[in-house]
């Protein structure tokens, strides 16, 4: 028997691209959504247009409060949970270097691993983080774990082990010779990818080749990984990393990318192009499955080719501003036809809830200089966290929003369980105009949605159940 939920449903229908966004935003005050037995979305509408066939179907009754679809997060770092708020005394290196490659290496500890495994999916169900990027742990037990937590609970995850094949003394215990990582990599494709259903199209576990980023690995990593992937595209395994986050100017990460590898770009050290003077010497690591977080310094040419191999970025501004990366141009970034989601970034993120992250990008984008200024609509906003990221997931027939057919990925939020934010939509100033009053009030919405108000996490009809 089908299940009918009640509620105020929002969700960006269709496939827009974030300047369509908004015309695609759907508001229905007294919604219904329909989800079969198997996990799809049967109806959606006005409750007052169901169709007499789901007259006997079980209702959920959310009414007074919204459904929204899942949240997904491109970007966020499973060993790092218990990171936010490390503080680092410097950007972005030394902030690896003095917190992020000693609390990495904690996960060497089989029983630390599950317990931090388990803590980090605590966290994504109570966010309401039905899917997402994940950057592994470099121990396989680890990935194991999270992998096993994932399942379990019912989430959908794409993750791999973080590959680093050089780095700093702090790193130590992070570093594998390049056989072994090439290995690694490999067996955990083999053992966990699609491994739920068998079958990437339909799978909720999938595996990702994930080097931390250029500086953790070598032009031998990157040919090899170039040659691995060429061999596992077809399965649908994806690609990660970090691409232009730091631009200083003494010792920031851009810089030290075009010095370690004499390149033009950073971004050639991924497409194959990692010989001085970019020359090519391997295979390209871009595409539909690949997506790179940060992206905040790329120059024109380098949007250009992430949007013709359909790459993506992993939008970050909340980690952004905690690091002191800077402010990824919005205009120019969205404008070069790349497929931008957002991530938490979690641990130099401090934000678990995708609809802080939303936060962060309305403030930092409205901040921007002059004619870059803007201000993100509530609909590009709710884009950005759920559809967008789906298709940056290349999983955009799945799930992302909610029309007929696809998988049932919803929250149900209930205003009540957080005073500031019923306080926020009861009060707030209504506008005559019903659309513009459906805009206003996904934005409160957004803005003050807090952990504590949401009160349903569901994966294809399915309630997600965190782990004890
Ligand atoms: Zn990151």
């Amino acid at each position: 028997m089908s299940t009918t939920y009640l509620g105020h449903i929002f969700h960006v229908a269709g496939s827009p691209t974030v300047a369509d966004a908004r015309e695609h935003l759907v508001s229905l005050p007294d919604g219904a959504l329909v989800v079969s037995d198997a996990g799809t979305i049967e109806w959606i509408g006005a409750a007052r247009d169901l169709p007499p066939t789901f007259a006997g179907a079980s209702v959920v009754d959310n009414r007074g409060g919204y459904i929204v679809p899942g949240f997904v997060d491109a970007h966020m770092h499973f060993p790092q949970t218990y990171s936010t708020d490390s503080y680092g005394g410097g950007q972005l290196l030394e902030w690896l270097d003095n917190c992020i490659f000693p609390a990495e290496s904690r996960l060497a500890d089989p029983a630390f691993a599950e317990r931090i495994a388990r803590d980090f999916t605590r966290r994504r169900v109570a966010v309401g983080t039905t899917a997402a990027m994940v950057f592994g742990s470099a121990f396989p037990h680890a990935q194991d774990a999270l992998f096993r937590s994932t399942r379990e609970a019912g989430l959908r995850v794409v993750s791999g082990r973080g590959i680093q094949t050089v780095g700093p003394e702090s790193a130590s215990a992070l570093l594998t010779g390049e056989a072994e990582a090439l290995a690694l990599v490999r067996d955990e494709i083999d053992r966990w990818h699609a491994v739920d259903t068998g079958d990437a199209t339909t799978a909720r576990i999938q595996v990702a080749i994930v080097p931390r980023f250029s500086l953790s690995v070598t032009r031998e990593t990157l040919r090899a990984l170039g040659e691995l992937y060429d061999e596992v595209r077809g399965s649908g395994v994806y690609f990660h990393s970090h691409l232009s986050e730091n631009d200083s100017i003494i010792g920031g990460e851009i810089a030290a990318v075009k010095a370690v590898y004499e390149t033009t770009s950073y971004l050639d050290t991924y497409d194959g192009r990692f010989m001085p003077g970019s020359t090519e010497g391997g295979s390209s690591l871009l595409g539909r499955r690949s997506i790179f977080a940060h992206g905040v310094h790329c120059t024109d040419d380098e949007l250009a080719r992430l949007a013709e191999t359909g790459s993506s970025i992993a939008h970050c501004p909340t980690s952004q501003q905690f690091l002191g990366s800077g402010t990824m141009p919005w205009k120019r970034t969205a404008g070069s036809g790349v497929t931008v989601a957002l991530g938490s970034d979690v641990g130099a993120g401090d934000e678990w809830l995708i609809s802080r992250v939303m936060n962060d990008a309305f403030k930092v984008h409205i901040s921007e200089p002059l004619e870059a200024s803007v201000s993100l609509h509530p609909a590009e906003l709710l884009f950005l966290g759920t559809l967008a990221g789906a298709r940056a997931l290349d999983m955009e027939e799945r799930f992302g929003n909610l029309d007929v057919g696809k998988d049932a990925d919803f929250l149900l939020i209930d205003p009540e369980r957080w005073e500031p934010l019923s306080m926020l939509l009861e009060g707030r100033v209504r506008a005559d105009d019903e659309r513009v009053d459906a805009d206003r009030e996904l934005f409160a919405l957004l803005m003050g949605l807090r952990e504590p108000a949401i009160a349903g996490v569901y994966v294809q009809g399915t309630r997600v159940v965190a782990p004890e």
